[in-house]
């Protein structure tokens, strides 16, 4: 019998497969078509010639690990115990499996809000715990009215994701308020912190989990450097957890993946003595500017953005099919790939918005509105 009888290909396989069939500008999957910076691939090259081909040790390459904290204190002000309280992983989503699996115990309840990214039912699930939805309000901000309804001594974790994947909604200070009181209720309830999209907020700056001090505490905070340094495909990411949460994590680590990939490690541990990863915003701002006027002339309305490398826009105008129909139509006919939003709740709530991927050249971006301008 499956240990997952409702999983099926993930939404962002499905798009980016059909966006190479049909030769379609893919603005599904997220993730960038620039190239690398060259500083980064000339040292992958000349690291790859020096002797760091074997297992670093379980937490991550050292001198990464003294970064990332002096990252995280420089970012947040939050000073960390390099040796105890980071966990370097093979991308966020590896961390958060390993997170939830070291802290949910089988019939506690996990709040996932609704809509939501793909990656946090099903370890939920494969932990014989339950996953509740809240929904989130229609401005896509969190209803913490609802969230506090939903909380009881079951309730083990709530997972925040702040830059909001899809609908680029950020979090602000009186959302923090609400959760501390929440969690003070529930001495057992942990946070985990999905903000792999950190270093990418427009008009405000980030804030983090790992800025609160009456949270961090009882806090794991997610981290890519997928996203921070634009190489997905690395799967390099980390956990920033308090000692006695780290303990549990880092033992399900050790039999997951125990550590690691060293050559990646090492090449970003010398870039990030090169490159701020805080100045992408900067470009991404204007990828999202762009692509924002690009649009105005179509029939697509935009929703706001305030992080992430996603626009959402209702095609509402456009058509009444079903979100998924609407982009499939929109590879086949117009030659552009999307995501449904429907994907992103537990019920497949279609309210005829879809998700554009920003991350990509300006050339991309300008081919692709002209498409769209046609629908
Ligand atoms: N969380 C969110 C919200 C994401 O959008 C992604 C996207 N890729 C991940 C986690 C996973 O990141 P990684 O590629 O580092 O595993
Ligand atoms: N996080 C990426 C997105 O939202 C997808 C990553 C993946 O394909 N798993 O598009």
């Amino acid at each position: 019998m499956s240990k997952l009888p409702n999983v099926t290909t993930s939404i962002f396989t499905v798009m980016s497969k059909m966006a190479a069939e049909y030769n379609a500008i893919n603005l599904s999957q997220g993730f960038p078509n620039f190239p690398v910076d060259e500083k980064l691939t000339n040292i992958v090259k000349k690291i790859a010639t020096e002797n760091i081909h074997q297992y670093l040790p379980m937490t991550g390459y050292p001198p990464l690990l003294d970064k990332i904290a002096a990252l995280t204190q420089k970012s947040y002000g939050r000073k960390i115990t390099t040796e105890t309280e980071i966990l370097v992983t093979a991308g966020a989503t590896q961390g958060i499996f390993t997170a939830i699996q070291a802290m949910v115990n089988s019939n506690d309840e996990v709040i996932i809000l609704d809509p939501s990214y793909d990656c946090y039912v099903a370890p939920v699930l494969l932990c014989n715990a339950t996953p509740i939805r809240v929904p989130l309000n229609d401005d896509y901000t969190i209803n913490w009215k609802s969230v506090e309804s939903a909380c009881s001594n079951k309730t083990k974790m709530i997972i925040v994701n702040n830059p909001h994947n899809p609908t680029g909604s950020t979090l602000h200070q009186d959302d923090f308020n609400s959760l501390v009181k929440i969690m003070d209720a529930l001495p057992d309830m942990i946070l985990l912190s999905d903000e792999v999209y950190e270093y990418i907020t427009f008009e405000q700056n980030h804030l983090s989990a790992n800025s609160q001090h009456t949270l961090v505490n009882r806090a794991i905070v997610v981290s890519s450097f997928g996203k921070s340094l634009h190489i997905t495909g690395w799967k390099i990411g980390y956990l920033i957890a308090p000692e006695h949460l780290m303990i549990e994590i880092k033992k399900v680590h050790q039999y997951l993946v125990f550590s690691v990939n060293s050559i990646c490690q090492v090449a970003i541990s010398h870039y990030l003595d090169v490159v701020s990863v805080e100045n992408i915003r900067e470009s991404y701002q204007q990828k999202r500017d762009l692509f924002r006027s690009l649009l105005q002339s179509s029939r697509f309305e935009l929703l706001p953005c305030q992080g992430t490398y996603f626009q959402v826009a209702s095609y509402a105008k456009i058509s009444d099919q079903s979100d998924v129909e609407f982009c499939k139509q929109l590879v086949i006919k117009h030659g552009v790939a999307a995501i449904p939003i429907s994907s992103f709740y537990e019920n497949g709530k279609d309210l005829k918005l879809v998700r554009f991927c920003f991350a990509k050249d300006d050339e991309t971006l300008i081919a692709a509105a002209e498409k769209l301008c046609q629908v």
